[in-house]
């Protein structure tokens, strides 16, 4: 095995797990970046628990290293709605409103959801890179693929074609190696973004508020500003044509609109952006040795926080199954696997992510401001024949489109019966909106379907609420968080005691289900792990949280998805039999190591 049995192009959030994933799997890798240095402006910032519970496996010293970035979570709780960024609110939602909510969802992971935008993420994803000895980390080096042979360009010199085992696209919304394969992404355009990241210290005087997100209605203005760590922010507008001011003189359009929107407080610009909002998935997750992940398979409006943490599932679902191949001898079909499980879940988070984006309308709509009129106009100024219109006039008709709706929310700012009627409808409209900022159910209860999955007795695991995660032990459903003994005592995450290898055993029944698996003399490793309650007195929370009562036994595979249940003891030796042979056979046919992990830049071709 090589480094270049694994080449990842793109050290973003996607690459760069999958990259440490695999070494945890023993399986080395190299992983290309264009860039030398990871990027200022920042998009995400929802890092999801259950990414944090997926780096924990992938490098426990960047989870570390997260866990100083997280701020406190009284002060990333407030969703605002505003005219400005210093007047009164036209409404707000307090994530921390219901205590009992937040003990809910807390008792779901060892993590809670947190906010760490990109640019401070990223530095600590890249050394982690770094410090990991089966990466072989290339910053700098462009990546493009021609007549299936991988060209990689280090910085300053000529490209090297190799032929790597398997390509892993990770480069992002725009992926190259996407286009050269010719998968075109489907799904709409919903709207263009301009954003500029800015510091400001003293935006929210000591004992006020900070919202960690501001819709701001302002007559010059519409957008949303996210709070980021150390004073800063971006904020964020549509626009309609990339010759408008806001995309083609955006340092010019910045210094014009920041005044009007964050006031007398002094600012400093540290970058600006555009981005594109689409829900799109590629027609295919795979092609040949080319594996699509994160924004390459797929990209989400922002709105939900799915993208990032997407692509880290991506990246947890594609680890183990290539570590199998590489090391331990499975069929390449098995990864034809990823798409079948991950396409039902993306596909729910593009539509729930579009969900939330429209939904937002019901607190706009009494102002005459939507973001389905938006996307009508973005649809609208993208037709192929305006391209025959000087940009001049374009952005000129542009912005009269976008200033006709912003001054719409000058409505907003009239003490009348209208204006107080208006602001009581976008006030009484806010509410809806939780779901957009608290989706535990979509977090934690995102399940898989296919061949690798029993659904023989129970059926597939049903889609479940997107606010509230119920955890489940039903195949495909990750397995229920709870904290148990490991064999040495020790009180860990249920998690943490799921085997890299092969597949583990829960139970509390541990020698009955010791003794099936050692008959059963199955090819298909498995760890049997006895549930332990960390007191007697959690006993019975431990075996209710698995569902299965004290004789039955939950099998789960390395990415810690529930594959079979049973609650029938001795009685379902031959049910498991029966399934490992029909569906796991051919994942681990050889049942140890192929050939034992190297050191990554030991033996790349690129050297
Ligand atoms: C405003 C905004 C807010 C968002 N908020 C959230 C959020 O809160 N939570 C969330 O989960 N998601 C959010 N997202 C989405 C999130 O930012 C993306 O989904 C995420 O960055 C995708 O990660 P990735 O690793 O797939 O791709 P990227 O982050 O785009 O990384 C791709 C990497 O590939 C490299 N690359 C590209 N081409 C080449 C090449 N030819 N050769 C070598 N290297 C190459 C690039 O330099 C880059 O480092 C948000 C997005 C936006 C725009």
């Amino acid at each position: 095995m090589t480094t270049d049995d694994v080449v990842i192009v793109g050290a973003g959030a996607a690459g760069s797990t999958l990259a440490l994933l695999l070494a945890r799997h023993g399986i080395p890798s190299t992983i290309v970046d264009s860039r030398n240095d990871t990027r200022l402006h920042p998009a995400a910032h929802v890092v999801n628990a259950r990414s944090l519970e997926i780096w924990t496996q992938a490098s426990p010293t960047l989870v570390g290293a997260l866990a100083a970035m997280t701020p406190p979570i009284d002060t990333v709780n407030v969703i605002r709605w505003c005219t400005d960024v210093r007047g009164a609110p036209l409404g707000e939602i307090d994530l921390l409103s219901q205590p009992d909510r937040l003990v809910e969802v807390r008792s779901h992971s060892p993590h809670l959801i947190s906010h760490i935008g990109q640019h401070l993420l990223m530095p600590a994803l890249w050394e982690a890179l770094d410090a990991e000895a089966l990466v072989d980390f290339r910053r700098g080096w462009r990546a493009d693929h021609v007549d299936g042979s991988l060209l990689l360009q280090p910085p300053g010199a000529p490209p090297t074609a190799v032929v790597p085992r398997y390509v892993v696209a990770a480069d992002g919304a725009n992926s190259i190696l996407r286009e050269r394969a010719g998968i075109a992404m489907r799904g709409p355009i919903l709207a263009n973004m301009g954003s500029v990241f800015f510091h400001a210290a003293g935006l929210y005087p000591d004992g006020h508020d900070r919202p960690l997100l501001s819709w701001i209605y302002h007559p010059d203005f519409s957008g949303v500003m996210i709070a980021h760590a150390d004073d800063d922010y971006v904020l964020m507008t549509p626009y309609l044509h990339p010759a408008q001011p806001v995309a083609r003189r955006s340092e010019q359009f910045w210094n014009d609109v920041l005044p009007k929107v964050i006031g007398a407080a002094d600012y400093r610009i540290r970058s600006t952006g555009t981005w594109t909002m689409t829900s799109q998935l590629a027609e295919t997750f795979r092609r040949g040795p080319l594996l699509l992940i994160g924004d390459a398979a797929h990209r989400f409006p922002h709105t939900g926080g799915f993208g990032l943490n997407s692509g880290v599932q991506d990246a947890h679902n594609l680890a183990w199954k290539l570590a199998a191949i590489l090391r331990h001898g499975a069929s390449d079909s098995l990864l034809d696997t990823y798409e079948t499980e991950r396409r039902p879940v993306v596909t729910r988070f593009a539509e729930q992510s579009t969900t939330n984006h429209f939904n937002l309308d019901v607190v706009t709509a009494p102002l005459g401001i939507t973001n389905r009129s938006l996307h009508r106009a973005t649809e609208l100024m993208a037709m192929p024949w305006l391209a025959r219109i000087p940009d001049r006039v374009m952005a000129t008709v542009a912005d009269r489109l976008t200033h006709a709706q912003t001054s719409r929310t000058r409505r907003l700012s009239k003490d009348d019966a209208r204006g107080r009627r208006l602001r009581r409808h976008m006030a009484d409209a806010i509410p809806t909106q939780e779901e957009h900022f608290v989706a535990s159910g979509l977090e934690f209860g995102y399940a898989y379907d296919g061949p690798l999955i029993d659904t023989s007795t129970e059926g597939p695991c049903l889609d479940g609420d997107v606010a509230h995660y119920h955890p489940t032990t039903h195949p495909g459903a990750r397995l229920p968080h709870t904290p148990v003994c490991d064999g040495d005592g020790n009180v860990r995450p249920v998690h943490d005691l799921v085997e890299a290898h092969g597949l583990t055993l829960f139970t509390a029944a541990v020698v009955d289900w010791s003794a099936i698996v050692e008959d059963a003399a199955l090819a298909v490793p498995i760890t049997v792990v006895a549930l332990t309650a960390p007191v007697p007195d959690d006993h019975v929370h431990v075996i209710e949280s698995m569902q299965v009562g004290e004789r039955g036994a939950v099998l789960v595979r390395p990415d810690g998805h529930v594959v079979w249940r049973n609650r029938g003891g001795k009685d379902s030796s031959n049910q498991l039999r029966r399934f490992l042979e029909s569906a796991w056979a051919g994942v681990y046919p050889a049942g140890g190591d192929l050939e034992p992990a190297r050191a990554a830049n030991s033996t790349s071709a690129l050297d």
